[in-house]
Formats: C-alpha cells, structure tokens, sequence
C-alpha cells in the first residue's frame, strides 16, 4: 500500500534533506520518466514503525528564475493532490518569506492537511522564524532539524494518526505476530526511579551496551534488541525506553515534567507497554496517566510492579494491587499484574509470558459468524433500550481491525444508544472470545444499504 506523503515548500528550506533522512540508504524508486517527473523524487520512507511514500520536488533552484514559479506551482500542486499530508517546510532560521505565504495559501486551498515544519531549528537563531511560523495560520509549528535529526519524535507523532486512519479505512491489515523476524516492540514507562533502566538492564544483561538512539528516528527514544526464548518460539523483542536511560543528563525537577510526554512518544512506538511502578508508591496519579495514554493509543498493557524485594507482606499488598488496577483502569479489566524485582531478579520469569499473551490478545481475530452468534444472544438476553418509542436495533457486527481488536455494530439511532449498554456489550465480546488484557473497541454505524449486509467482512 503506498501513503503519500508530500514535502513541500520553497527552495533551500531543507526538503531534500529531510527525504534523504526519511528515506535514507534505501533504494530511493526515482521517477525518471522524461519529461513528466523528471524534478521529483518519490522513495519508500521509514520513520519510526511507519513507512509510506516520501514526494520531494528538488533540483528547482536550478532551473532560470523567470520560470521557476510556474513550474513549483505545478509540481506542488501534483504533489499535493497525491498526498493524505502534506509536511509544509519553512527555514525558522530565515523566518517566514513572500514566497512561503504563497506556498502557503495554495495549501490552505488545497483543503489537504498539513504539517507545519520549522527547519534548521537546532540552536536558538530559530526561535524568531519559529515564532513568524505561527502567524501562517497552519496550525502550531513543529521544530525539526533535518541535518541533525531533530524533532523527529514530534513529527513521528503528528504524521502517525494520517497513517493509521489510513489502514482503519482499509479495513484488513497484515498479521505481523507471526512473522518472526518482526520484533516485538515492547516500551518500558513508568515515573522516573520506578526502575526502567535497571530492569532493561536485568532483562538483556547487564553487559551488554545500550544500542540508541537509532539513525532517522529520534534521539530522544533509545531501544535495543534481545531475544526471548520463550516456550514454543523465540521472540525478537525492541525495547524502547524513555527517560529513564538519560536522566543524568537531565534536571530532576524537569524529569518530572517530562516523563508524561516522553511516554507518549515510547507508547507510540510500541505494541505492547509494560508500565513500571514503584511497589512503594504504585498508582500514583502520574501512573494512571501514562497508562490511560497507552490505552487510549490501542496499546496492550502489562503492569509490573517493582521493587517487590523491599515489600514485606506480600500476600496483601497483590491483593490491593489487584482492587486498585480493578477500580482505577476499568479500562483494561484484564492487564496482567506481575510483581517483580529488576534489582534481584526475582519475578522476572513472569514478565515476558504476560507481554506476549497480551500481544497475542491484541492481535485475536474473531470470525464474524461466531460474532452475530454471539450478538444475537447478547441483544436477546438484554436488549437495547427504547428511545422516544422506538427500540434501537443492533443488527450486524464484524470485526474491522485487530491490534486492538475493532468492531464495527450496525445500529439504528448509535447516537441515542446508553454508554453502558454499550460497555454491556464490549464486556460480552470480551467474555466470550477470550479477550481480557487489552482495549476493545466498538463503533457504531447507521446501518449501510441493505445489499451490503450479507458481505461477510467489511
Ligand atoms: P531544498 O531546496 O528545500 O531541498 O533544501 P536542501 O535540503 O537542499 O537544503 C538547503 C540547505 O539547507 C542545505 O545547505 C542544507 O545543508 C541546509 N539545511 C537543511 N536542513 C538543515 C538544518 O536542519 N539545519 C541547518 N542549519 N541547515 C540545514
Ligand atoms: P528509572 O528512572 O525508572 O530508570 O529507575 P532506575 O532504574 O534508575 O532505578 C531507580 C532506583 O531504584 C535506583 O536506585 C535503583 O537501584 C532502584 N531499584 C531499581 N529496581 C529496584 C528493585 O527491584 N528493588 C530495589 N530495592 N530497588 C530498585
């Protein structure tokens, strides 16, 4: 499948620097047929977990100054059209110029999303540019540094959503579980001294260097690979940590404002998230955030709990951990709990089985016929509310997506339908195949025309 993503902006602001980043050493699929594409380059793009379709338009400078426009204008406006979002590129270091405004008026007409991108922003000869950035009425500026692979993190993060409602809308995606040479991207998060990097350390041996930040990704996400022989396979595993591994480089009372966000970014690089707490202070509010941020991001969640070794009654401290998950993420009713010591050891055996049992949860398919079987008894045993006289009636589901796994229920009038009978039913879809650990979503449509109802996958 190939996203297109235009970079687009006037010359010397830094595009073609930003595909060679984007696109790197991989053969870029150079368009070379005369006379049409000849100034544009197209190349299969990786940032982070996403790859799509990078659109340059370089070598413009080149080109005599009385015919420059013309032409910018047509490939901006061919690149334009192909893309889902476009990244808009000015140079923060020069501010905002007339022909930017221009570049930016054709996009704001264009109606296509864009990105708006601050370039050479490393150092504070940009802060100015930065700000002009703001008046363009694009939305906020992200500051990037293609030269130096800055702000790669923040555009991972803004270009990511375009990319995934993409493939919700595609409906099928790829199994990728079990493709064994795809690792399985686990994020450790967790407050600062929970005890992330001592466990990554544990896990992987103490011995080993810490590999990071990875070229093209972002030099604020560190990550390293390890192999887990577990039962019947072995799993290539990518940690990728945050904070944890950098704070001494880092202010304490800025750590604490910090390791929310860098979260973020971990979650949204990982499948599954295992959130680290402190046995001594487990739950805090900063925990339930971090964890909530997973969840409302799809991620399985793992919840281990740390420092176990200095816990002295152990029997009722799992007890209330177990009352507390229950009662402060309903969200996730069924996330593991694994009590552990990344210091000893101890408990460690149990972290990677709970990681890719939710793995397997996030990835589970159910076969639509097996769901209307079960939809049927769901509505016959409770049914639906009546609103304003008449019943609402749930009359077809199937599962769209996996990872989390995704439904999609026909209903008349979804917009009047109670939030708990909706959680009535997701609780029931999880009962009934087995799914506990991760989120489960459930969207409710109008009922399309009645000759598509008998297709068995949407
Ligand atoms: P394009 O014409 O928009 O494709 O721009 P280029 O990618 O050719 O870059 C124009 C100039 O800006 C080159 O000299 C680059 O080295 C420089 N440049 C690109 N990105 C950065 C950056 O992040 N910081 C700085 N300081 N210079 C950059
Ligand atoms: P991070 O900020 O989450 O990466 O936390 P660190 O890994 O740097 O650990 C913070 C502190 O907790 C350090 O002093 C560790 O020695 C300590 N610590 C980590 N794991 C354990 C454990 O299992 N038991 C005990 N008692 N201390 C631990």
């Amino acid at each position: 499948m190939s996203i297109k993503v235009s970079l687009v902006g006037r010359p010397n602001v830094g595009k073609s620097t930003l595909f060679n980043r984007l696109v790197g050493k991989r053969l870029a699929l150079v368009d070379d047929t005369p006379g049409v594409t000849r100034d544009r380059r197209e190349g299969e793009a990786k940032l982070g977990d996403l790859t799509f379709i990078a659109i340059d338009t370089p070598g413009l400078e080149e080109a005599p100054e009385a015919a420059l426009e013309g032409r910018m204008r047509r490939q901006t406006d061919r690149a334009v059209e192909e893309a889902v979002v476009c990244l808009f590129i000015i140079d923060a270091r020069s501010g905002v110029t007339p022909l930017d405004q221009t570049f930016a008026s054709i996009l704001r007409a264009s109606g296509k999303p864009v990105i708006l991108l601050a370039n050479k922003a490393e150092g504070a000869a940009a802060d100015a540019g930065l700000y002009d950035a703001y008046g363009l009425g694009l939305g906020e500026p992200i500051a990037i540094s293609a030269e130096h692979g800055e702000g790669m993190g923040d555009l991972y993060n803004a270009i990511e959503p375009f990319l995934s409602e993409m493939s919700e809308e595609d409906g099928e995606e790829d199994i990728a579980w079990d493709d064994p040479l795809k690792p399985l991207r686990v994020a450790i998060v967790g407050r600062p001294n929970a005890g992330k990097s001592t466990l990554v350390n544990k896990i992987i041996g103490d011995d080993r260097l810490l590999t990071g930040p990875e070229a093209g990704i972002t030099r604020d996400s560190i990550s390293v690979e390890w192999t887990w022989r577990g039962r019947d396979r072995d799993w290539p595993v990518k940690f990728f940590d945050t904070a944890g591994m950098r704070k001494k480089a880092r202010v304490q009372s800025k750590l604490e404002k910090l390791s929310v966000a860098d979260s973020l970014r971990a979650i949204k690089f990982a499948e599954v998230v295992v959130l680290l707490l402190d046995s001594e202070s487990p739950f805090e509010k900063q925990d339930l955030q971090i964890a909530d941020l997973a969840l409302r991001e799809g991620r399985a969640l793992v919840i281990a709990v740390n420092k176990w070794d200095l816990v002295e009654d152990k029997d009722t401290r799992i007890k209330s951990l177990r009352e507390m998950a229950g009662r402060l993420l309903p969200q996730a009713p069924g996330a593991p709990i694994i009590p552990l010591s990344a210091m000893t050891g101890a408990g460690l055996n149990r972290l990677m089985p709970a990681v890719t049992t939710v793995y397997v949860d996030w990835n589970a398919r159910v076969k639509t016929s097996d769901l209307n079987d079960w939809l049927h008894e769901a509505v016959s045993r409770h049914a639906p509310p009546a609103v304003s006289g008449q019943r609402i009636k749930i009359r077809y589901i199937a599962q769209t997506k996996t990872r989390p796994p995704t439904f999609v229920a026909q209903c008349t009038r979804a917009e009047d339908l109670p939030a708990a009978y909706k959680r009535y039913l997701i609780n029931g879809i999880r009962q009934a195949f087995d799914i506990n650990a991760v989120p489960i979503r459930l969207i409710l449509k109008k009922p399309d025309n009645p000759y598509a109802k008998d297709k068995s996958r949407r």
